[in-house]
């Protein structure tokens, strides 16, 4: 009876060889464009203590009371696995003091995250984000810094359908003001709002107004802004953001529904939306957050960062074929070729020419196919009678051209192609 195979855990996903280029390709950008901009990279573990996030993603937000990954370790410590990065990152730049080192610190970051979310498209247990962070300015430069970075890598990788959508939620004081009179208004239409939203209500009333249910959508048209609760200085700090971005031609819209899901961010947020990927239509989010850091037991640094979702960027980037390609395959005939093989092989590989051949002993028709479906520039032919003559055919695999070449001639072949 055959074994039964394991299978991969609900809502994670193997990353193919048939489709890891497109991952290369995004991430060759990707470091392209954040040197462009002056980050560095930087990496942090896959599990923190889950005493980080709770204390700075939010005890009440979805993230923290139902979607982590928590488990005991064998010495009692309670850990998580990251289901986002910045929390990692500010920790980082402050246990190793990275403030000290600049005033300003710009950090990029790739990685895998994990949340117990419902899995659908665009939705992952386990999945990836690239995002940025800027330590150590409170102007709304730096806002633009992050949007403009966040926007030439959607440029960059080839994603047009792309709506920014930017709003301002102000201080924790003025969002604690609001949500009094959120609470005050919906209060009365309690029984018509979804049990989603109820269990928000107490909780986290300010997730309400991102509902996607449309009765509550209604509702909530006549609801209070969380604008008039800012102060001069944060609608100041809005006014200016919404200046650049225009003197820039970045296109925007405002979303005074806007909220993000976690508990850290103040005066401005932004997503962006992709018009083309279904449901799961967040591509990016990010905003400032001047207070995390001092939070987190560092000094005052004022700070803002987003984080993009790779899943959802592949699945809104058109484009998908791409075959594999090699430089050259070497078709061996004969056992007493093989040596030759794997030392011409090597040699042209110590060349950085890509190189594969058969491990099969297969037919010199077989071996064609193979040199074919890998997409192979050129093909070696080496056989025993090749050998004796010491004239091999190098065939042009596009043109079908063929030449003979003696052995020692092969390398300064390919280096004058
Ligand atoms: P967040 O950290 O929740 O602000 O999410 C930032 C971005 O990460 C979102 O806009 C999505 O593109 C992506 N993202 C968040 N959660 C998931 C998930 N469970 N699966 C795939 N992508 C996700």
């Amino acid at each position: 009876m055959k074994t039964k195979s394991i299978q991969s855990i609900k809502g994670t996903q193997d990353i193919l060889p048939s489709e890891v280029h497109f991952w290369q390709e995004m991430e060759r950008k990707i470091f392209e464009e954040m040197a462009l901009f002056g980050f560095s990279e930087i990496r942090t573990p896959a599990f923190e203590n889950t005493d980080l996030f709770s204390r700075s993603v939010g005890e009440q937000t979805d993230i923290v009371s139902k979607e982590m990954y928590t488990f005991e370790d064998r010495s009692g410590g309670n850990l998580t696995l990251k289901p986002e990065a910045t929390a990692s990152v500010v920790r980082a730049f402050i246990q190793h003091n990275l403030d000290k080192i600049n005033t300003l610190t710009r950090l990029f970051y790739i990685d895998a995250l994990f949340r117990r979310e419902r899995p659908q498209k665009g939705r992952y247990r386990q999945f990836h984000q690239f995002g940025a962070e800027l330590f150590g300015s409170e102007h709304p430069e730096a806002d633009i810094e992050i949007i403009s970075l966040a926007s030439s890598i959607f440029k960059s990788i080839g994603i047009d359908e792309i709506t920014l959508k930017i709003n301002t939620i102000g201080s924790k004081s003025a969002r604690d003001n609001y949500k009094i009179e959120l609470k005050r208004f919906l209060k009365p239409q309690f029984n018509k709002l979804s049990e989603a939203s109820r269990e928000r209500f107490e909780k986290n009333p300010l997730r309400i107004l991102d509902t996607k249910n449309s009765q509550e959508q209604e509702i909530l048209l006549n609801a209070p802004q969380i604008f008039e609760y800012l102060s001069e200085d944060d609608k100041a700090h809005f006014s200016e953001v919404k200046m650049h971005l225009k003197g820039l031609n970045i296109n925007f819209e405002i979303d005074p529904y806007l909220v993000r899901g976690l508990d850290y961010y103040n005066r401005t947020i932004f997503e962006f939306i992709s018009n083309e990927i279904g449901s799961q239509n967040a591509i990016c989010g990010g905003g400032r957050y001047d207070s995390l850091v001092s939070q987190l037991g560092g000094s005052d640094t004022p700070s803002i960062g987003f984080a993009a979702g790779m899943e959802r960027i592949l699945l809104a980037t058109s484009n998908k074929e791409r075959a594999e390609n090699i430089d050259c395959y070497i078709v061996c005939m004969g056992n007493k070729a093989q040596d030759w093989v794997l030392k011409c092989a090597n040699k042209l590989r110590s060349m950085k020419f890509s190189v594969c051949f058969d491990l099969l002993k297969r037919s010199l028709k077989s071996q064609m196919k193979e040199a074919n479906r890998l997409n192979a520039k050129h093909a070696i032919i080496i056989g025993e009678n090749e050998i004796k003559d010491n004239k091999f055919q190098v065939k042009d695999l596009d043109t079908g051209k063929q030449q003979e070449v003696a052995f020692e001639h092969i390398i300064k072949y390919f280096k004058n192609l």
